[in-house]
């Protein structure tokens, strides 16, 4: 193979107890808890829709760390989401919800960091939400943990709390589009490929940090993310 520039470096997420994971693609899933959804100003169950960001969006943080994200460029209105980030081991196309436990690898605690104020400007605009969310360092994410420890995640607390005070909270089960009926319409516009991450969405009570804030997610059995805003 002749590189004519050195290739990027390959973008990973610790695992939990060892290991790294390659990631392909982050897919996110919009709006997909009902009083998120309400907040955002919408109401009903729409049909899912998803955004992309890259895969060296990854902020990875491994376990007992706490991650540094810069405060980003451009912005006055940076928002925390905390999300249940699925991993995927086994690519596929068409997969029926039935069968979308089987192409988990594990799951994760992470953070679909927006420019909010970017993302209102865009929306308004009926423009590309890239650069609302799409931006450097705007995933962070703790170490991923295997389904084979977890079991599949259909329930649970997702909490998350800025400078120990809280601010979302939600339930795994108060998803619109579980996790196995996104990898199924998700399949279906995208071949999903191993390494694929899918941020699920967040709950309600999504508001803005600055710098020097100490963010704190958490989801049942995948223990906790902590990010630091420098
Ligand atoms: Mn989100």
């Amino acid at each position: 193979m002749n590189l004519v520039i050195a290739p990027p470096a390959p973008v990973t997420v610790p695992v939990a107890g060892g290991g790294l994971f390659p990631v392909h693609r982050i897919y996110c899933v919009g709006r997909n808890y009902a009083e998120h959804a309400q907040e955002m100003g919408f109401t009903g169950r729409e049909p899912p829709f998803f955004f992309l960001k890259p895969a060296d969006a990854v902020l990875p943080v491994a376990e007992g760390q706490v991650g540094e994200m810069a405060y980003p460029p451009l912005t006055a209105n940076l928002h925390h989401e905390i999300e249940l980030v699925v991993a995927i081991a086994v690519g596929g196309r068409d997969i029926p919800a039935a069968e979308a436990a089987r192409h988990i690898w594990g799951y994760a605690v992470g953070l679909d960091m927006t420019r909010r104020d970017l993302q209102n400007e865009m929306k308004k605009l009926g423009r590309p939400w890239c650069i609302g969310k799409a931006f450097d360092e705007s995933a962070p994410i703790g170490p991923l943990h295997p389904i084979a420890q977890t079991g599949e995640l259909t329930e649970g607390a997702i909490t998350l709390s800025v400078n120990g005070t809280p601010r979302q909270t939600g339930d795994l089960r108060e998803l619109i589009w579980n996790v196995a009926e996104t990898i199924e319409t998700l399949s279906r516009a995208w071949t999903l490929q191993p390494g694929d991450l899918i941020f699920t969405g967040t709950p309600a009570g999504v508001g803005a940090v600055v710098a020097g804030d100490l963010i704190e997610g958490r989801i049942a059995g995948l223990g906790s993310l902590q990010v630091r805003i420098k």
